[in-house]
Formats: C-alpha cells, sequence, structure tokens
C-alpha cells in the first residue's frame, strides 16, 4: 500500500479515559476503522486462525499474548481493504517495544499523518469513574452512579433497569484494583509516551479538558495538521475546510 497520506491514530489514556468513547466518534468522522487489540484477539480466536491459536495458548494460560503474535494479527489486519485510508489503533501499542514495531511496518512508513493522541486525566478522576461504575451480570449492562444512574435501588443495591437483575461492581474496578491498573499503565504507558514526543507525533489533550469538550479537542488537533491528497478530499468528511493542508 502506498498511500503515504492516510490518517492513523493512536489513542493512549489510562483506563477510564473514555478512549472507546472517543474512538467511536472518531471512527464516525474519518472513516477509518477501530482497531483494538483485544478485538483483532477474539476474532483471530473465534475463526481459530493459525495466529488465533497461538494467541489463545498464552490467553488460557492468563499470559499476556507475545508482542510478535500481537504485531503479526496487527499486520493482517490493516492489509484489508478498508483500512487503505488510515486506522485508528486502541490498546496497541502497549508498550515500547510495539511501538516501535509499528513504527517499521511497511504500512505505517512514510505515512504524514501520524498522530498519538495522549487524553490524560488525573488519578482521582479515574478512580472516581471507574468506581462508580455498575454491571449488569445478565445482560451486561452499565451504568455509572455519577451519569448513568439505575433507577430502582431496594436494600441498598441498584437493579439493572432492563432485566431488575442486582448490579455489582466488576473486580476489575474495584478501587485496589483500579490502582493497581493505573500502576500497570504507567510503567508502560509513560516510555512509549516519550517515544512518541521523540518523534514529534504526541498531542496530549490535558486533564483540564472536559469530558465532553475531549472529542473536539481531539479534531482541532487532526484537522490543524491534516495533510492529504486532493484527489482522497471527498472521503474524508471535514466540518472545516479553511485548516487545510496541502502538500
Ligand atoms: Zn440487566
Amino acid at each position: 500500500m502506498t498511500n503515504h497520506k492516510k490518517l492513523i491514530i493512536i489513542l493512549l489514556g489510562p483506563p477510564g479515559a473514555g478512549k472507546g468513547t472517543q474512538a467511536k466518534l472518531i471512527e464516525d468522522r474519518y472513516n477509518i476503522p477501530h482497531i483494538s487489540t483485544g478485538d483483532i484477539l477474539r476474532d483471530a480466536i473465534l475463526k481459530n486462525s493459525a495466529l488465533g491459536k497461538k494467541a489463545n495458548f498464552y490467553m488460557q494460560k492468563g499470559d499476556l499474548v507475545p508482542d510478535n503474535i500481537i504485531f503479526d494479527l496487527i499486520e493482517n489486519r490493516v492489509d484489508q481493504p478498508e483500512c487503505k485510508n488510515g486506522v485508528l489503533f486502541d490498546g496497541f501499542p502497549r508498550n515500547v517495544r510495539q511501538a516501535k514495531m509499528l513504527q517499521n511496518m511497511d504500512y505505517i512508513k512514510d505515512c504524514e499523518n501520524f498522530f498519538a493522541i495522549l487524553i490524560n486525566i488525573p488519578d482521582e478522576e479515574v478512580i472516581k469513574r471507574l468506581s462508580n461504575r455498575r454491571y449488569c451480570p445478565k445482560c451486561k449492562s452499565i451504568y455509572n452512579l455519577i451519569h448513568k444512574i439505575p433507577k430502582r435501588k431496594v436494600n441498598g443495591v441498584y437493579l439493572c433497569d432492563y432485566c431488575g437483575t442486582e448490579l455489582i461492581i466488576r473486580d476489575d474496578d474495584k478501587v485496589e484494583t483500579v490502582k493497581n491498573r493505573l500502576k500497570v499503565y504507567y510503567d508502560s504507558a509513560e516510555p512509549m509516551i516519550d517515544f512518541f514526543r521523540n518523534l514529534s507525533v504526541l498531542h496530549i489533550i490535558e486533564d483540564t479538558v472536559l469530558q465532553e469538550d475531549v472529542f473536539h479537542e481531539i479534531t482541532k488537533i487532526i484537522e490543524e495538521e491534516l495533510i492529504y491528497e486532493p484527489s482522497d478530499r471527498h472521503k474524508l468528511s471535514f466540518a472545516s475546510s479553511e485548516r487545510q493542508k496541502w502538500s
């Protein structure tokens, strides 16, 4: 693939930063597929492909899937025609080693529209957001005691609006687990963030930006710098045309 004008976005940020929400909005606005390592792994395992079998071997033991397998899966994925205009990565790369692999990938080489966007939120906010999450073990609905409050509460326990099941706090969202997830995140993310900073592709959404303004900030970052071919113009749906740069 020789399209150097494709749009590559990497979303970075701690758990609870709302990367999934932003990914959906970005995908819709720029018409690029959202590639998450979790989805790719599930898909490969479901299809029982050679790589899926290898990945499953580690996952069943509760181990992290080795970087080289993740990398091969990502390479296969970006080779598909729907990725020709670019992709949005979420959950990949997860460390410097993967970031270096990504940098050397043929798909990325010479790409001029490469953005690593870090959504920064303070630890207290991560803990507040995640520890206020409630989960329905039956229908899998997710609630939040701050902005998506379940309607019913019986004997101090919230019930699912849809199926009436008692809501639970997932182990992942318990305060102690969240603190540990944050530590794991910082250990691998900080060197990776420096790596992208040194490549001059890092953009930071500061933690002072309100949650509802994050997407607006992301579009500003992208559209101020985006370079693309005139013939590709119709493929991308921008609100502002005056900011476009031509190479
Ligand atoms: Zn339910």
